[in-house]
């Protein structure tokens, strides 16, 4: 077994658990959870030049262009201990010049595995619908599993609201667009033989198992 914790993309379309699953994962071996989505939200709900660079695109469900979500990711990778301890990548790459791009930032250190969490178009949808995400730590509940005070985060006590575009017009652009963009990451990643397939229908507690058993079987091939 190696001695960091994984260098892990999770793939899968809104909705599949991505945010759910990555932050657990994270906690659990002790590295970094960075969510291109949560940057972003961050930096809207900061009002820095960032955020007002990108609201545009995330209110209509449209892709921010490669070259900032690149220069963010760029520079969490650079800049923190991420590659050292490792890190779970949640929202990005999204297309393929952003996975290149992540192929030449990670140089020497590579992914040692790309999971694709995969739920039907029907469950993904009904849990967008339900999705309330905390305005400040951008923790994510649903309204059938909601904080344990009304719509107040139990982690940081501020509000928990529905995302602004989580509306159905701006939902149906992403799915869309995720079968355009990123699908074709499944593919990009299979032919490097890093992809994995982890069922993201049923319990949180179950598809947690399933995910750390997927990146424990790959660390321990690669040790
Ligand atoms: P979702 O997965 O539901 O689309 P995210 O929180 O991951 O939500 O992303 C919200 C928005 O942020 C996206 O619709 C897009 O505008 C922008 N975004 C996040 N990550 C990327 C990325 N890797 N490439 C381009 N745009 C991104
Ligand atoms: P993604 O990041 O892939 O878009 P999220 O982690 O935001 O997905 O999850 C979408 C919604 O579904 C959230 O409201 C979350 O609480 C809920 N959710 C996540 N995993 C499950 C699960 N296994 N079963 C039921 N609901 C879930
Ligand atoms: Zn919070």
């Amino acid at each position: 077994m190696s001695d960091r914790g994984p260098h892990l993309v999770l793939l899968g379309k809104q909705g599949a658990g991505k945010g759910t699953q990555a932050s657990r994962l994270a906690e659990h071996y002790g590295v970094i959870h960075l969510a291109t989505g949560d940057v972003f939200r961050a930096a809207i709900n900061e009002g820095t030049e960032l955020g007002f660079e990108v609201q545009r695109y995330m209110d209509r469900g449209e892709l921010v262009p490669d070259e900032i979500v690149i220069g963010v990711v760029r520079e969490v990778l650079t800049n923190s201990d991420a590659v050292k301890r490792g890190f779970v990548l949640d929202g990005f790459p999204r297309t393929v010049p952003q996975a290149k791009e992540l192929e030449r930032v990670l140089a020497d250190f590579p992914l040692d595995v790309v999971i694709d969490l995969d739920v039907p178009t029907e469950i993904a949808l009904h849990r967008i619908a339900g999705r309330r995400v905390c305005v400040q730590c951008q923790t994510t509940y649903h309204v059938d599993n909601p904080p344990k005070e009304d719509w107040i985060c139990d982690v940081c006590g501020s509000d928990v609201v529905q995302r602004d575009d989580d509306t159905e017009e701006a939902v149906m652009r992403r799915l869309e667009l995720w079968e355009i963009q990123t699908l074709p990451l499944i593919h990009f990643y299979r032919r490097r033989g890093l992809l994995a397939h982890v069922d993201g229908i049923g319990d949180s507690e179950d598809v947690f198992e399933s995910l750390v058993a997927t990146v424990e079987v790959r660390m321990t091939e690669d040790a």
